[in-house]
């Protein structure tokens, strides 16, 4: 039987701490004067961009939708494609991730949540510190992290994931790398991969960083909630739309394994839409697509 949880040393909890939060926020304080420096091409904002969707669509089509809840199957090299566009996100390796979450939807707001807002209660001061807790505050203080031989022994036992863990490190570099590489080979110069390596690597993925938080911290705190869950999960347009569909997440938490999250009249969910391009192209199957009569059912909305 493998405990829910394992400890957490100082030293991985400080790296935490350095690498999520203290590094990258160094990092867009000296974007200021490099914005005033260099200024800002339009050959760094297109890496950029695209850096950010395949990381954003990386962990909400392949760590979250895919490998955590099951969402739909899908061929191998597509699998193994969403699962690398996840890495370029650096959020940890993929069965570390999906262990995170799967224990967050098993106590969702309540005792055992690795993140929720309301962790210290409901007044402004103790939501504002749950909040800053949820958002980014978990990685250093929780001194215990969710077992992935508990939480997902599934990955564990699927050797390209495996893989993908072990090779973590070089996936990580990865994402750095490939702006780099692409912003030298466009402007055919150093300075050129420098910018990239700048905006494309180290803001973007401050940016991803803090975008992807944003479902932990503010879609659990604001926004409507049209479902009855035991949670407080909510939808947020714009952390919907900044995150490709992870913001509408009041319906995610009815049902978690739905491909599908913007369920409702007008919640766009770019996410869903490339899901169904793949399968549509024959790459994924066995789609979980939300039933309109369970929607029907579960909606307070008369
Ligand atoms: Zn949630
Ligand atoms: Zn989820």
């Amino acid at each position: 039987m493998n405990p829910e949880t394992v400890a957490v040393g100082t030293g991985r909890r400080t790296a935490y701490l350095v690498v999520l939060v203290v590094l990258p926020l160094l990092l867009v304080a000296l974007a200021v004067p490099a914005a005033w420096g260099w200024g800002i091409g339009v050959r760094d904002v297109v890496i950029a961009v695209v850096m950010y969707l395949v990381s954003i669509f990386g962990i909400a089509i392949g760590y979250h939708r895919l490998f955590t809840h099951r969402a739909f199957r899908c061929r191998r090299p597509l699998r193994i494609a969403l699962m690398l566009a996840g890495g370029m996100a650096v959020e940890g390796p993929v069965t570390l991730w999906s262990a995170e979450h799967r224990r967050h939807h098993k106590y969702a707001d309540r005792e055992g949540d690795p993140h929720s807002p309301w962790r210290y209660g409901e007044s402004g001061l103790a939501l504002l510190r749950g909040m800053a807790h949820a958002h980014v505050g978990w990685f250093f203080t929780a001194r215990r992290r969710s077992n992935r031989r508990h939480w997902a022994p599934d990955l564990l036992a699927d050797p390209d994931v495996r893989r993908f863990d072990a090779w973590y490190p070089a996936v990580a570099a990865l994402s750095f790398a490939l702006p780099a590489v692409a912003g030298g080979l466009w402007s055919m110069s150093w300075t050129g991969a420098w910018t990239a390596l700048f905006w494309g690597g180290l803001v973007r993925y401050a940016v991803v960083h803090h975008v992807t938080w944003s479902v932990n911290s503010i879609a659990h705190t604001f926004g409507d909630r049209p479902f009855a869950t035991r949670d407080r999960s909510s939808n947020v347009r714009w952390v919907a739309m900044l995150t490709l569909g992870e913001g509408w997440h009041n319906w995610h938490h009815v049902e978690p394994t739905c491909a599908r999250h913007g369920v409702l009249r007008g919640q766009l969910d770019p996410s869903a839409r490339l899901i169904r391009w793949f399968e549509l192209a024959g790459w994924a199957y066995g789609v979980r697509w939300p039933d309109p009569a369970r929607l029907e059912r579960v909606s307070r909305i008369p």
